[in-house]
């Protein structure tokens, strides 16, 4: 898992996860393949965080494995796929669901609902400055919650983190 990277290669191992998903959401107009995008940004990230090429090899495949790794667990636990979401999903873990369905072969019907499911979930969250109903409401940057008690209430941005981001917890009754 990409946990085990620490610092700096930690940091170039989530510059690199957005530069694949950047070169897949095409860029200057061109849409990249899985592949194609994982080898550019592995040269790209080497150069830019001065890696080895064994460093930015361990990287490259580390996120080729995770992004595999994500696929056959969604494939395998579609039913799943909403819980899943909710509970801990973090900002890495996200970049490589997005990459995995970028890579998804459009046509397959599966992949086409937990796509739907995906956008879905993310229509669902909340923004800072959003009135929201009484409940407790949850920062997706670093887990710190809002609870309101009455109705109609503005999100107020994450006073830990400065996060804007927020998801209602289901167990909104506190
Ligand atoms: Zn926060």
């Amino acid at each position: 898992m990409a946990s085990r990277f620490q610092g700096r290669l930690r940091e170039a191992y989530n510059a690199m996860s957005e530069r694949v998903v950047d070169l897949m959401q095409g860029e200057r107009g061109v849409r990249q393949s899985l592949d194609n995008a994982l080898m550019k940004a592995r040269e790209w990230v080497m150069a830019a965080r001065e890696l080895t090429h064994e460093e930015a090899d361990d990287l490259a495949t580390t996120l080729r494995r995770e992004v595999d790794e994500l696929s056959q667990t969604l494939v395998a636990a579609e039913e799943e796929f909403e819980d899943w979401v909710e509970t801990d999903l973090l900002f890495a873990e996200h970049r490589a669901v997005e990459c995995m369905l970028l890579a998804a072969d459009p046509t397959t019907r599966d992949l086409m609902r937990l796509k739907e499911m995906w956008a879905e979930q993310m229509a669902q969250l909340l923004h800072a400055g959003d009135v929201v109903d009484a409940g407790a409401y949850e920062c997706v940057g670093c887990g710190e919650l809002q609870h309101f008690e009455g109705g109609e209430n503005a999100l107020l941005a994450c006073p830990i983190c400065k996060g804007e981001v927020y998801r209602r917890l289901r167990s909104a009754v506190m």
